[in-house]
């Protein structure tokens, strides 16, 4: 498994895997490895790609200045034991200081499907999601690139931003991997008391007892006094096109609830479409 930290030594080799005609995956990732992960990079290799690059990057300019990164879980070793075990070719462990040189002045801003939903709530989250995505895009040269459902709302702005800005590239998305108790698998999880995982579990409980034919803003007012009765501070709770993510009047096939809470000081999302 080859490890690049210089974004020019990946790009080099990934050019030549490519005139060598040899398929390549991305796996885009924050790190501090889950099954979550592990289960794109096993979807990279069920599609059949020869090269497999699982990045790993804490990107700074998708968190807030209140948010949690710098505090954010990070084990560099354990990742590339996980990366090396689940069968990843390659692994790429930048700095912010080589991914965002001196001056660093472009940005990519996706205007319709990141307004709501964590866009609202995170000012600026999906303008650095998707630059990086974009500079990694341009970095690996994937044929494809896996991300997972858990972050439903950042892979429709992903997909959108490779149709709108035309990169030869596909999207492939994996579902939501899931401890045996329901709770979403995330590297925020490891923030949690052993009281706060047991909330939590509100989580995937409420999105459980959804179902297709109700009233949008019946199931909505259900849904987070679920929340709230468990402990969890609402962010928000919204009833969406799975595909627009404009709000919906009735849940239906292909309707996404999407959830996201506080949990103490942690912030959890999950979502599930009908
Ligand atoms: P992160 O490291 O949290 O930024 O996530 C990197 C990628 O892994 C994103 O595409 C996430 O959607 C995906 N991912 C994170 N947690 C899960 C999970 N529990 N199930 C499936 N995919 C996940």
């Amino acid at each position: 498994m080859k490890i690049f930290r210089e974004p020019g030594k990946l790009q080099k080799w990934a050019s030549a895997q490519k005139l060598a005609g040899r398929q390549i995956a991305l796996v885009p990732t924050m790190g501090y490895l889950h099954e979550g992960h592990l289960s794109l990079i096993e979807a990279a290799k069920r599609k059949g790609a020869d090269e497999i690059v699982v990045s790993v990057f804490v990107n700074p300019v998708q968190f807030g200045p209140n948010e949690d990164y710098d505090k954010y879980p990070r084990d560099e070793k354990a990742d590339l034991a996980k990366c090396r075990k689940a069968g990843a070719t390659a692994v790429f462990f930048p700095t912010p200081a080589n991914m965002y040189l001196d001056r660093h002045s472009v940005y990519i801003v996706e205007e319709d499907l990141s307004r709501g939903l964590c866009g609202a709530r995170r000012p600026g989250h999906f303008r650095g999601v998707c630059t990086v995505v974009a500079k990694l895009f341009n970095l690996a040269h994937p044929d494809f690139a896996v991300f997972g459902q858990k972050d439903y709302q950042q892979a429709q702005v992903i997909k959108r931003m490779v149709r709108d800005l035309n990169f030869d590239l596909k999207i492939v998305t994996a579902p939501i991997v899931r401890e045996p108790s329901g709770l979403a698998r995330s590297s925020r999880n490891t923030y949690l008391s052993a009281e706060e995982r047991e909330r939590a579990l509100a989580l995937s409980g409420a999105l459980k007892t959804l179902a297709v034919g109700r009233n949008a803003a019946t199931e909505r007012k259900r849904v987070v006094k679920m929340l709230e009765d468990a402990g969890l501070k609402v962010d928000y709770v919204e009833f969406v096109d799975g595909g627009t993510l404009e709000p919906v009047k009735r849940t239906a096939k292909g309707v996404c609830v999407l959830l996201a809470v506080y949990d103490g000081k942690t912030r959890l999302i999950d979502n599930r479409v009908l």
